[in-house]
Formats: C-alpha cells, sequence, structure tokens
C-alpha cells in the first residue's frame, strides 16, 4: 500500500516512524467468492468520451478509471504519481533494526522497494486501492476455542482481489491500448500502505496500520501500477491519532515497540503465521487465544468503532475530520462481499478438533483460505498453544494424543501446553512421550514442562 506527493508531506506525516507490511497481519494464497461479479463484468456508468486524437483526457479517463475500479467492487481508490516510496527510509531502519525477524524476503528485495518502476518500467501512476473486510463482530470464546483474524475468515483475498485487477488492467487498456500495466496485492516488492496514503485513502496509525475515517483500518489494499499518466488525488496528510495510544496500551506482547513502530518478532500476527518454529518461551502465554493473526491493536482503536456508531459518526465528525466526509457517506460500513464472511468454524475456531487434523484433512479444510500460509504444522502449534493458555478437559485430551503427532514444532507446542495443566495425565503423557522422542528441542519443551508441573 505507500511525487507531487513527496512535497507535501504534513510535519505529522514526517513523524511517522515505520510501517509493517505483514504479509500476516494479511495472508496469502487461495480461491474466492465474489458477489458484486456475479453475472459478468459491469459496465462504468461513466461514459467513456474520446478526444477528437482518439484519446481521452487525463481528468476523463481518471475519473473513468476510478469509476470503474468502485463497479468492480473498490471501496476507496486514489491515484498517486510513481516515485520512492515516502517511508523508504523508515523501512530500510525497520530491517536494519532486525524487526523483520524471519521474513527474509523483505532483505532480499529491499532493493525493489526503492521505486516502483522495478516492477513497472516506465510506470508513471500508481491507482490505490481498498477494499472493506468488516462484516460480522467477532464472537467470544470458550474454552477450546481459539480466536481467527478477521481478514482470515473468509476465503483468500488475494485470488479475489487479483481478478478485479486484472479486469481493471484489460478496462485501461482498451481505452490506451498502448498502456503497460501491473497488479500489486500483497505479494510484491511495494509499500503499498506509504502509496495509499499519498494516493489519499487514509493515515497511517500508530498501529502502523491505514486508518480511513470512515472504514476505519479492516481494509485489504492492493496497486495498479500503470505507465499512463493520470489525474493525482492529494496525500490524506492529516494525522487522527492525537494523544491516543490504544494500540500501544493494548498490544498483549509488546510488539508496537513505540508509536509506528512494530517489532513483527514480537507480534502475534508474525508468531502465528510467518514463525516456523516455536515462538520464544516468553511470549507464549501472552498470545492468549489468538490461534491465527491478532487484530487487538485494531478493535481498540477508536477508528474501528463498531458499525453503528460509524454510522452516526458523520454528523460529528464532518467538517472536523475532513470537509470530504460527505463524500464519504456511502460507503458502506459493513463489507457486503459474501467472500469475507466467516465460513464455519473460523469465528471463533475449534482448537481441539483442528489439533487433530490429519494432513488430508487440513488440506481439505482450508485450502484456498488464509489459514493455508501457515501450513498443517503452524496451525495445529498455535491451536496446542491456545489449549495450553486456555485449559480444559477436552483440550488435555487432545494435547496427549497430538504429542506423537507426525510433526516435532507440534509435538513441541503439545510438550509445552501440558506443562499449564497441573493433572497426573499430563504429567504421564510428558514422561512416557519422553522415552520416545528423539528430536533434542522436543525433549527440552518436554523437560521444561515436566519441571514446571513438578514445582
Ligand atoms: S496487538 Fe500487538 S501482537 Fe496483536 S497484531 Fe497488534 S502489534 Fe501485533
Ligand atoms: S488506537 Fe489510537 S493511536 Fe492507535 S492507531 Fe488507533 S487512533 Fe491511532
Amino acid at each position: 500500500m505507500e511525487g507531487k506527493q513527496l512535497g507535501n508531506r504534513s510535519s505529522k506525516e514526517n513523524n511517522i516512524k515505520q510501517t509493517f507490511w505483514p504479509g500476516n497481519r494479511r495472508g496469502a494464497g487461495g480461491v474466492g467468492g465474489c458477489s458484486r461479479l456475479m453475472g459478468g463484468q459491469k459496465h462504468s456508468p461513466l461514459a467513456v468520451r474520446l478526444e477528437a486524437n482518439g484519446t481521452m483526457e487525463h481528468g476523463k479517463l481518471t475519473e473513468a478509471l476510478k469509476a470503474e475500479a468502485r463497479q468492480l467492487g473498490f471501496d476507496l481508490v486514489g491515484v498517486c504519481p510513481a516515485g520512492p516510496p515516502p517511508h523508504l527510509k523508515a523501512f530500510q531502519q525497520w530491517l536494519q533494526a532486525g524487526y523483520a525477524g524471519q521474513m527474509h524476503y523483505f532483505h532480499r528485495r529491499v532493493l525493489a522497494y526503492e521505486h516502483p518502476r522495478f516492477l513497472l518500467k516506465g510506470v508513471r501512476s500508481l491507482v490505490m486501492l481498498g477494499m472493506n473486510y468488516r462484516t460480522v463482530e467477532p464472537q467470544a470464546t470458550a474454552t477450546g476455542q481459539g480466536r481467527i483474524s478477521r481478514y482470515a475468515w473468509g476465503s483468500d483475498y488475494h485470488e479475489l482481489i487479483r481478478r478485479r485487477l486484472r479486469r481493471l488492467a484489460q478496462w485501461l487498456v482498451q481505452q490506451v491500448p498502448e498502456a503497460k500495466v501491473r497488479g500489486v496485492v500483497d505479494t510484491a516488492p511495494l509499500l503499498e500502505r506509504s502509496f495509499a496514503q499519498q494516493a489519499g485513502l487514509g493515515w497511517i496509525g500508530k498501529n502502523t496500520v491505514l486508518i480511513h475515517p470512515r472504514l476505519g483500518s479492516y481494509l485489504f489494499l492492493a496497486g495498479l501500477l500503470t505507465t499512463v499518466e493520470l489525474v493525482y488525488d492529494e496525500p490524506f496528510d492529516r494525522q487522527h491519532c492525537g494523544r491516543c495510544q490504544a494500540c500501544l496500551d493494548a498490544c498483549p506482547t509488546g510488539a508496537l515497540v513505540a508509536p509506528y513502530v512494530l517489532d513483527a518478532r514480537r507480534c502475534i500476527s508474525y508468531l502465528t503465521i510467518e514463525l516456523r518454529q516455536m515462538p520464544p518461551q516468553e511470549l507464549r502465554l501472552k498470545m492468549g487465544d489468538w490461534l491465527f493473526g491478532c487484530d487487538r491493536c485494531q478493535e481498540v482503536c477508536p477508528w474501528n468503532r463498531p458499525p453503528v456508531v460509524l454510522e452516526e459518526r458523520g454528523r460529528y465528525e464532518s467538517g472536523k475530520v475532513s470537509q470530504n466526509w460527505e463524500s464519504w457517506n456511502h460507503l458502506p460500513v459493513v463489507s457486503e462481499e459474501a467472500a469475507f464472511y466467516p465460513g464455519p468454524g473460523c469465528n471463533p475456531a475449534n482448537a481441539v478438533e483442528i489439533l487433530g487434523l490429519t494432513e488430508d484433512q487440513f488440506r481439505e479444510r482450508f485450502r484456498g483460505s488464509p489459514l493455508w500460509r501457515a501450513k498443517r504444522a503452524g496451525i495445529l502449534r498455535n491451536a496446542a498453544l491456545v489449549l495450553g493458555n486456555r485449559p480444559s478437559e477436552q483440550g488435555l485430551a487432545a494435547l496427549c494424543q497430538a504429542l506423537q503427532d507426525k510433526d516435532p514444532m507440534v509435538r513441541a507446542a503439545c510438550a509445552w501446553a501440558l506443562g499449564r495443566y497441573p493433572d497426573p495425565k499430563a504429567r504421564y503423557a510428558l514422561q512416557h512421550a519422553l522415552t520416545a522422542e528423539r528430536v533434542e528441542q522436543v525433549r527440552q519443551e518436554i523437560q521444561n514442562s515436566l519441571q514446571d508441573l513438578l514445582c
């Protein structure tokens, strides 16, 4: 998500030190349904008017392109010129500080982040797009249940957005046949949030997420890069966090080490999605019942107040936040995309059941879902940690069973979780497992838990 824009940055914006692009707070891979596109591509209501020389004038083309994007189901659309992303230096500092943890792909592609021309030769404009994924509200979890981040409740958004980007790209090429275009959603080296701010879609909050004044921060971001010159929007150069720091106070693991600075190595999203090993000891209890991702720093954000409040907000925020408020009133604060609504067992998830999934069952259940990214071993590890943090009878039985799992990381997580069960069955299962376990790290987890239970 990320220049006339470069010169227009406000002093507040310059205070933004860092933003985090978690392929995790959003994930990857899969399929998606698309309620708005059923019945085929709809046509822009805005008539395309060509100039005498056969091309559309920049302003009209930009407006028609935006109308087409909205027609395709993008809630937010703005355009900015191609240039170095405003947050490039902060991003580089973030990498140098080691905050990316094991997400080595950031380091491997660090040069490509410097300019979108590394994604599309001759690029002049970035059309930045946002889709609201807020649907129903999260259900409270009972013992044996875990929470999944909202963005991952439905089918994987990448495929859905890619299809729409392709249609938008086709539309643009129909208007400007010599145009080169490239759609980007999440996986290319583009600081999407930084460009989204430049395109006027919102500001980057202290929780490092892009926030739109009406829609809040439950937004998927994407970009269409093109060699076509368009008319650019004003950057969103106001910062509406003010003195609030609710997100920093609420983060269970202290991952927001300063306003706008996220240490991904401590972030539950990273720990449950990206990390391919056991999370550090000192963070495991703090991960609570999060099975995949974490929304805590967004849940507490006043800009994500419940939909009913959001609907009312225009009355008192109009004029205070932005003179644009009226132009946002049509935006639904709850998404109309069927694909983003929770699938069965997602809100919340049954950690006991998940911990018992075989490879085939895992594939059947999670292929095409954002949870696929963490793979079976990651999801079962997370389920075990949830059951360790929320002990129950059923959880105990499931953990004892999965202590025999074929994957050492799952066994290690079960061993740790059983250490939270002051029950003779847990101790017996650990002692029994120790006699057969050959992997040193798992043995260590078992021994630590036995020690905890004997204390
Ligand atoms: S609350 Fe903390 S752990 Fe959770 S997503 Fe935000 S920064 Fe990460
Ligand atoms: S919780 Fe407060 S400080 Fe954090 S992003 Fe929201 S408004 Fe900004």
